[in-house]
């Protein structure tokens, strides 16, 4: 039988219930134990697939296809596992199962209600990957901040779980903020107070604390907090900003959150924590020996969760490769012919990110040609790799008018067309190309250097595709499909010939990079860029003693 952890949030959003749930999650795991997490959503929307960037950030897609919250990003990236459907519920999600059911006449002659009906549903999809014998351990992340009128069914459900199981099952995790008020020099444990007394309101009283602040809290604070909200001292965790994400995990270990955990839920004999390759990768991380400049060329460049996992994966990569990459943003709506060379000159490599619509796709086909021309490694993912093929297609092959249906519907050179399979498709809501696909590649190809493999499978979330019925024209001139799905003949992957390092990719990488396991393409990217920055310091270096000559 698994043991459960529920993390909620009070005080404020944005408190990085996520990164803390999956530390916890990674010193459990570094101890031996078999854990995962799962998000909570409180929304009605069913996922957040049809959520626009700008209103919660990067839409992270599982193995099976699931559209889910960018937390189980960091689930994934922090436990080296994959998550699933079951991984992420939305209230959306939990009403159309108990309204399906009303509809099949399962309840027939009863009212349904939000209680027994909707909390029986929740505590039914809390308990279902606990159910699975696969785990030890299931942490669940209750979005949203206690208080909120649409998350308390969830709260309420844990209240249930908690009088229904054994004291030693299940425990609750309550992260809150303790400000610090600069005109007084203090740091303030109302808050905290108030939002543990809301939770107790409701039903549930938290074992532990953990408490966001941007100064150590002193022992007589932790005291302060642990008297007002009834939890023993030791069960107050300061949980200080730091400096990445990824030493989190360590501070939680040097405060003893996963002890605490270990003891309340009584699991005995457990090892001691084997963090050897985390810590390995921060000393990588923390100790760059060079630094590269990459362009990230997107058009929601202002909200920075918008491409969340590219962000981590050239964390990963950057480590592997000991160097630091920055990342410079460029919003595609405004890169034109003229100021292209000026935006891009100083970079050195380009990624073209994912997208969807026509906002800003000429900007990201001017900074691609730039790449192409200027011999400057190019990534491009998804509407990135699209983009390529068009630029291409106009300014290699002559075709001015090549386009995509998405972007031109009339287009009379669709290289980028809708999928067969999509052309049928009215609804939205989960109905894109979801999930992971097999890919083919080709012997003596950058991709099949990058990758040392012929068979690969990679996550998708697209609806248009490769035209292959201009794949000769493109082959014959240089951009090479090196990747195709076996069961199809999709292109996955194209390459330039003529070019150091110029690849594009119709699936998503950044959804399968982790600490452990940096994603190939981001590592040889890096890699790639960091001889085109050497290259660039040695020809300068080169004019210049020519000049002086
Ligand atoms: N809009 C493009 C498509 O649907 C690309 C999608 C993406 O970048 N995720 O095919």
């Amino acid at each position: 039988m698994a043991k459960f952890i529920f993390v909620t949030g009070g005080v404020t959003s944005s408190l990085g219930k996520g990164i803390i749930a999956a530390s916890l999650a990674k010193l459990l795991q570094s101890r031996g134990l078999k854990v995962t997490i799962q998000k909570f959503d409180p929304y009605i929307n069913i996922d957040p697939g049809t959520l626009n960037p700008y209103e919660h950030g990067e839409c992270f897609v599982t193995e099976d296809g699931a559209e889910t919250d960018l937390d189980l990003g960091h689930y994934e990236r922090f436990l080296n596992i994959h998550t699933s459907q079951a991984n992420n519920v939305t209230t959306g999600r939990i009403y159309q199962t108990v309204i399906n059911k009303e509809r099949d006449g399962e309840y027939l002659g009863k009212t349904v209600q939000v209680i027994p009906h909707i909390t029986d549903e929740i505590k039914r999809r809390m308990l279902l990957l606990g159910d699975s014998g696969m785990y030890d351990i299931v942490i669940t992340e209750l979005g949203g901040t206690v208080g909120d009128i649409e998350s308390l069914p969830f709260v309420e459900a844990v209240r249930q779980l908690q009088w229904e199981m054994p004291e030693e099952d299940c425990m609750v995790v309550h992260l809150t903020l303790v400000p610090y008020l600069s005109a007084a020099k203090e740091l303030k444990t109302k808050p905290t107070q108030h939002s543990v007394r809301l939770l107790s309101q409701e039903g549930v009283h938290p074992n532990v604390i953990v408490a966001r602040t941007e100064h150590p809290l002193s022992d007589e604070l932790k005291r302060k907090i642990a008297l007002f909200c009834n939890v023993k001292p030791n069960a107050v965790i300061e949980a200080m900003d730091a400096s990445t994400i990824y030493e989190v995990p360590l501070k939680m270990l040097q405060e003893g959150l996963d002890v605490i955990v270990l003891k309340k839920l009584q699991i005995n004999g457990y090892a001691a924590p084997d963090l050897a390759k985390w810590r390995g990768f921060l000393e990588k991380l923390n100790y760059p020996k060079s630094k590269i400049k990459i362009g990230l060329i997107g058009k929601y460049i202002e909200l920075q969760d918008a491409y969340k996992s590219i962000l981590e994966s050239f964390v990963h990569a950057g480590a592997v490769n000991q160097c630091k990459v920055q990342i410079v943003n460029v919003h595609s709506e405004f890169i034109t012919n003229e100021n292209v060379a000026d935006k891009l000159k100083e970079l050195d490599g380009l990624l073209v990110a994912p997208g969807f619509g026509s906002r800003g796709v000429e900007g990201k086909i001017t900074a691609v040609k730039y790449a192409r021309e200027n011999k400057m490694p190019f990534f491009g993912i998804c509407l990135g790799m699209q983009m390529a093929v068009i630029e291409f297609a106009r300014n290699v092959l002559g075709w001015e008018e090549a386009n995509s249906t998405e972007m031109k519907a009339d287009t009379n050179c669709p290289v980028i067309a809708l999928m067969e399979e999509q052309k049928k498709v009215k609804k939205k809501g989960g109905t894109m190309r979801l999930g992971a696909f097999e890919c083919d590649i080709k012997k003596g190809t950058l991709a099949n250097k990058i990758y040392n493999a012929t068979s690969i499978s990679e996550r998708h979330r697209h609806r248009w595709e490769f035209n292959n019925k201009y794949l000769a024209d493109f082959e014959k001139a240089g951009l090479l499909p090196s990747g195709k799905n076996p069961q199809t003949g999709l292109v996955e992957i194209v390459e330039l010939s003529n070019h150091p390092y110029f690849i594009g990719v119709q699936f998503h990488p950044e959804l399968k990079s982790t600490v452990e396991n940096p994603h190939p393409l981001f590592v040889n990217f890096v890699q790639a860029a960091k001889l085109y920055a050497e290259q660039k310091v040695q020809n300068k270096t080169e004019k210049l003693e020519k000049e002086t000559i």
